[in-house]
């Protein structure tokens, strides 16, 4: 059977009380315009503190078009963005940000794109509208990324694109903790293309990102999509060992044929600091990625959903196929009790 195309547009949400009419208004115009349907937007609210979930139920008790899932606590930008992946049924899911930096209506560029048979149609920034050393900073980051790095991260791309249903449900079986999205998309294949987009000015509100949400995030790229840092501790150490070898001979000539004793306690002790320094930093560096390891191993669930608005959309638009509703989202399973009873 031949169904018509849907579209889902998901969009985390934290403390975005002040753009969500506005957001929901010109994804709804773009909406509109496009062919098939019916288009859903899912929203995920991300432990707003205000009145983002109430101005979002508001919206959807008039809109059948929104499907909403509101979060325990606030998890994080990388784990709402997966909660809205986990909820969304359409062919393909645009993923945007709510501050409208990303544009709503550069959605049918991206589906044009998608029609002709690509699976993944991300944004590259054309031009930013942000500080200059945030610019510098996005600059730098994704070409170190991209040397560290065995996959062919594209650069400047966030995480504003189409993904093809089929690549959302590779996504869906990653579990992996330290999200780095718009890698995985990356890594998950299938054809992919770039266009450039222009990155506009947060619509209004303060940015949700601090800084050290901004490093968390980089890391997460640079660790979990390379084990370059690891290797160069063994660069440095074969470095030192071989310095070390060649100093050992030149120590055993000057004390054999010059008999004397090489000098330098100055020396001394900038070699030991030094060499130190650069033990507790990989000492650093193999920590971080035993603390990523103890993440995954927990296996705690991504996220946890306090309350649904409009799921599943089945109910509303009686138009999903069974095999996508059951694709079930990634909610908190109870351990089983343990058979080893001391009660
Ligand atoms: N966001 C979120 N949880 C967070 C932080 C941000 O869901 O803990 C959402 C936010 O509402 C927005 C998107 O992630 O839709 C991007 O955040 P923001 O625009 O503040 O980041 P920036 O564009 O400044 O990097
Ligand atoms: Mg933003």
């Amino acid at each position: 059977m031949n169904r018509p195309f849907r579209l889902s547009v998901a969009v985390p949400l934290y403390n975005e009380e002040s753009v969500l009419p506005e957001l929901l208004r010109r994804t709804g115009i773009v909406l509109d315009s496009l062919a098939g349907g019916p288009h859903e937007i899912v929203l995920v609210d991300d432990g707003s503190s205000d009145r983002t979930l109430e101005i979002l139920e508001a919206e959807a008790a008039h809109n059948p078009r929104i499907v909403g899932v509101a979060l325990s606590r606030n998890f994080g930008h990388q784990a709402a963005l997966t909660a809205a992946l986990d909820h969304c049924s359409g062919d393909a899911v645009v993923v945007m940000d709510a501050d409208l930096q990303d544009a709503p209506e550069v959605i049918p560029r991206f589906v044009e794109k998608y029609r002709d048979g690509y699976d993944v149609v991300y944004a590259t920034r054309a031009h930013r509208k942000e500080a200059w050393w945030l610019k510098l900073s996005y600059f730098l980051f994704y070409r170190l990324l991209a040397v560290l790095s065995q996959l062919d991260l594209p650069l400047d791309a966030g995480d504003f694109a189409l993904i093809s249903r089929r690549v959302v449900e590779q996504l869906r079986r990653l579990p992996e903790h330290n999200r780095y999205l718009r890698g995985l998309r990356s890594w998950v294949g299938f054809r992919q293309i770039g266009i450039p987009v222009e990155r506009g000015e947060r619509h209004s509100g303060q940015s949700k990102y601090s800084f050290r949400k901004l490093v968390e995030l980089a890391s997460d790229g640079i660790f979990a999509f390379s084990i370059v840092p690891l290797r160069a501790a063994i660069l440095l150490g074969a470095l030192a060992t071989i310095l070390a070898g060649l100093f050992t001979v030149y120590a055993i000539y000057v004390r054999l044929f010059l008999r004397r004793s090489p000098q330098g306690f100055t020396a001394l002790v900038l070699l030991i600091t030094f060499l130190s320094g650069i033990l507790l930093f990989f000492m650093g560096i193999i920590g971080e990625y035993v603390g990523r390891v103890y993440e995954e191993v927990k296996a705690r669930p991504l996220y946890i959903i306090g309350k649904t608005v409009g799921w599943p959309p089945s109910r509303k638009l009686g138009v999903l196929s069974p095999e996508s509703a059951a694709t079930t989202p990634m909610t908190p399973t109870c351990p089983a009790p343990s058979k080893d009873g001391t009660e």
